[in-house]
C-alpha cells in the first residue's frame, strides 16, 4: 500500500515558540511566545502539505518540570492563535536515559504519524532548530529537512534572546 499524504512536520522548542535555557517562554497570560514570521509563514506554506505536526521532545515531563496536560494547553493554543494549522501533535515525554524509540534523533514520532495518517515520509517535510530535528528526519525517510531560520527567514541564528 503505498501512502498518500504529505505532512509537514514542525519542531515547537525554537522552531514555533521562544525557548529560553530549554523552557518554552510564556507571556504574563502564561501563553507561549511564538517565533517571528510563524503565523505569515504557516499560512502560506501550510496549504502546499495535506496535514500537518507538532513533532517535540519534552524531557521536561519525564524529570517532572511540566505536565503533559500543560504542554499539550500550550499547542492547543498556538493552534487556535494561528487558526488550526495543525492535523495532530506528537511529544516525547523521556529523556536519553530512558532509551526510547521517540525522543529525537529517533525517528518514532514521525513513523508513528505517518502510520496513523498515511503520510508518504519521502514527500513530507520537517521544519526544526538542532541537529537532533534534522537527524531525525533523516532517521525516519522524512524526504526534506529545513532550518527554522530559513523556513520562517529570520535573520540570525536560532537562539534569539
Ligand atoms: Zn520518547
Amino acid at each position: 500500500m503505498s501512502r498518500s499524504q504529505r505532512a509537514l512536520f514542525i519542531d515547537w522548542g525554537g522552531t514555533l515558540a521562544l525557548t529560553r535555557h530549554n523552557r518554552t517562554v510564556v507571556d504574563e497570560a502564561g501563553h507561549p511566545v511564538l517565533m517571528d514570521n510563524v503565523a505569515a509563514t504557516l499560512a502560506r506554506e501550510r496549504p502546499r502539505f495535506d496535514v500537518c505536526f507538532i513533532v517535540s521532545n519534552q524531557a521536561r515531563i519525564s524529570r517532572g518540570e511540566i505536565s503533559e496536560t500543560e504542554v499539550t494547553k500550550r499547542f492547543v493554543w498556538a493552534n487556535e492563535q494561528l487558526g488550526g494549522p495543525f492535523t495532530g501533535w506528537r511529544l516525547c515525554p523521556h529523556t536519553d536515559a530512558d532509551g526510547c524509540d521517540c525522543r529525537k534523533p529517533k525517528p518514532g514520532m514521525f513513523r508513528d504519524l505517518a502510520r496513523l495518517y498515511d503520510v508518504a515520509l519521502s514527500a513530507s517535510t520537517h521544519v526544526g532548530d538542532s541537529e537532533k530535528d534534522r537527524d531525525a528526519a533523516m532517521a525516519a525517510g522524512v524526504g526534506t529537512f529545513v532550518w527554522a531560520r530559513d523556513f520562517f527567514g529570520w535573520d540570525s541564528a536560532p537562539g534569539r534572546p
